[in-house]
């Protein structure tokens, strides 16, 4: 229960709204844990730094861009901004400490009328499978019932019992690529008008027994359009405050986990649970459409890339999504590019600390053979051996990248083989599926035929280039072929690793 009397916020003159963001997506095959470090490379903020650094940038700056348009002035109390990207599962030891420092902020807080707490939604720790409703049910003992909590995730998010049961707002991004500034937005006008009396939520959900692979992520096309265009169209009754689907993250091993839906309405839980179960029916009908892919296997991804006309073609490298959580050293590709040897200049970032170490050691223009990578996804990859020059070292620069806040690349070592170019990178930088990373070694992305990219949806950052996009089938802690992991915790059946016959959702 609240360990402190709230006072009624109409007896206020303003708003005071806890603020903070506590986020990181869990790829459950990953071998990587995260740290403290982890979240500090990203930004760990506290107290007032988090309103100066979060402006114009993730779900806390969209909350700042409308303060504005509140009813009365608002009283931020800013607590922590822990954000950590995509990793393996967190360490037991920092989501307690990251955790007690929120809980303890809470408690310090005084008087609340809100809290506004920005979460992934697919967060999980080496023991605590659900973060996030570990979280919440935390916070809302901590705040007391009458406190609205609003949340804004990421719509790969894993709706579970506990976050239902103890969020007023479960908010998901309506685009692939997201824009966390605008989830942050609507969240907020969504408490402004319920802090003001004008709604009062009614929230149904649905779970669905699905997962699929990342190849239909995109909301631009495709089945994952039919479904958000549905959600949108929903939400054009006044009555219909929110409708977000959430496709879940494919390699989250949880007990709870799979797709679901999460409608609110303006006091009309009839209504909010009709849609609920025809967003739900929707994705199912779909099912077999979300699992379409267009992915090539290695050796014909390469020799096509080869093939193409001029302009860049993005090879996304699927299995080993740097920003789905995996350890960015499966060389699997790599191993493919330097056997072809094709005419194009290749282009590709592999995460081996190690390596750079050994770059530096030598210096520019060195002649080095080198073991390269899988070392830490030593399940899916395996080092390869080459012998390279050393073009180009660097100690690294911190980059502003927009709407995401800022990340430092570190320190990258460039190698030269054949027709491959070889960037080194120290650390799992956000860097690793951006033209900075080129950039900053002097190399322009448009004298390339071709890049690796860590990432099977983020390919906006090299968009001006873009001739073609190849989804090659490489193996990896996220790599689409999920019949392939070994699945221990996730619920059975869920569709298709199981077989199922049809599914009610009243
Ligand atoms: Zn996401």
């Amino acid at each position: 229960m609240s360990s402190h009397i709230i006072t009624p916020a109409s007896s206020r003159p303003s708003w005071r709204i806890a603020v903070a963001e506590l986020a990181q997506e869990t790829d459950s095959f990953s071998p990587l844990r995260a740290g403290i470090s982890e979240f500090a490379s990203y930004g760990l903020y506290r107290g007032a730094e988090i309103l100066e650094r979060m402006r114009g940038a993730g779900p806390i700056g969209g909350l700042l861009e409308v303060a504005a348009e509140a009813p009365r002035p608002l009283e931020f109390v800013p607590i922590l901004r822990a954000w950590a990207g995509a990793g393996g599962a967190i360490e037991d030891a920092t989501y307690g400490q990251l955790r007690a420092e929120l809980l303890a902020g809470l408690r310090a807080a005084g008087p609340l009328d809100a809290v506004f707490l920005a979460l992934h939604g697919a967060a999980a720790s080496e023991s605590e499978d659900d973060i996030e409703g570990d979280l919440l049910a935390a916070v809302r003992s901590v705040v007391g019932e009458r406190v609205p909590i609003a949340v804004p995730l990421d719509h790969h998010a894993n709706i579970t019992r506990r976050m239902a049961a103890n969020a007023d707002w479960l908010v998901g991004h309506e685009t692939q690529p997201h824009d966390t500034v605008a989830t942050g937005r609507k969240t907020a006008r969504l408490l402004f008008r319920q802090l003001s009396g004008a709604i009062r939520p009614s929230v149904a959900w649905r779970k669905i027994p699905l997962i699929t692979p990342q190849d239909q992520f995109l909301t631009q096309a495709g089945p994952m359009k039919t479904w958000f265009d549905q959600a949108r169209e929903f939400e054009r009754d006044p009555r219909v405050l929110d409708v977000s689907p959430y496709p879940m993250q494919p390699w989250l091993d949880v007990p709870e986990g799979g797709w679901a839906v999460v409608v609110h309405t303006d006091q009309a839980p009839d209504l909010a649970n009709d849609i609920a179960r025809r967003m739900a029916e929707l994705a199912w009908n779909l099912r077999d459409e979300f699992w379409r892919s267009e992915r090539l296997g290695i050796p014909d991804a390469v020799r096509t890339a080869h093939a193409a006309d001029q302009g860049l073609v993005i090879l996304s490298d699927t299995g080993d999504s740097v920003y789905g959580g995996a350890p960015g050293d499966n060389v699997e590709l790599l191993k493919e590019l330097l056997r072809q040897n094709g005419p194009g200049l290749a282009l590709v970032p592999v995460v081996d600390p190690q390596s750079v170490a050994a770059a530096r050691a030598a210096g520019v223009a060195a002649t080095i053979t080198l073991d390269i990578g899988g070392k830490n996804d030593t399940a899916f990859s395996s080092p390869v051996r080459l012998t390279a020059r050393v073009a180009a070292l660097s100690q690294g620069v911190t980059l502003d990248i927009a709407d995401r806040g800022v990340c430092d690349i570190g320190p990258t070592a460039l190698l030269e083989c054949g027709s491959v170019r070889i960037v080194l990178m120290a650390e799992r930088s956000f860097a690793v599926n951006h033209p900075s990373l080129y950039w900053h070694l002097g190399i322009d992305p448009s004298d390339a035929r071709m890049v690796v990219v860590k990432t099977a949806s983020n390919f906006q950052f090299f968009a001006r280039w873009r001739r073609a996009l190849i989804r090659v089938d490489t193996p990896g802690t996220t790599q689409s072929n999920l019949a392939a992991f070994t699945w221990r915790k996730l619920p059975q059946p869920t569709y298709p690793l199981q077989p199922m016959s049809d599914v009610g959702f009243l």
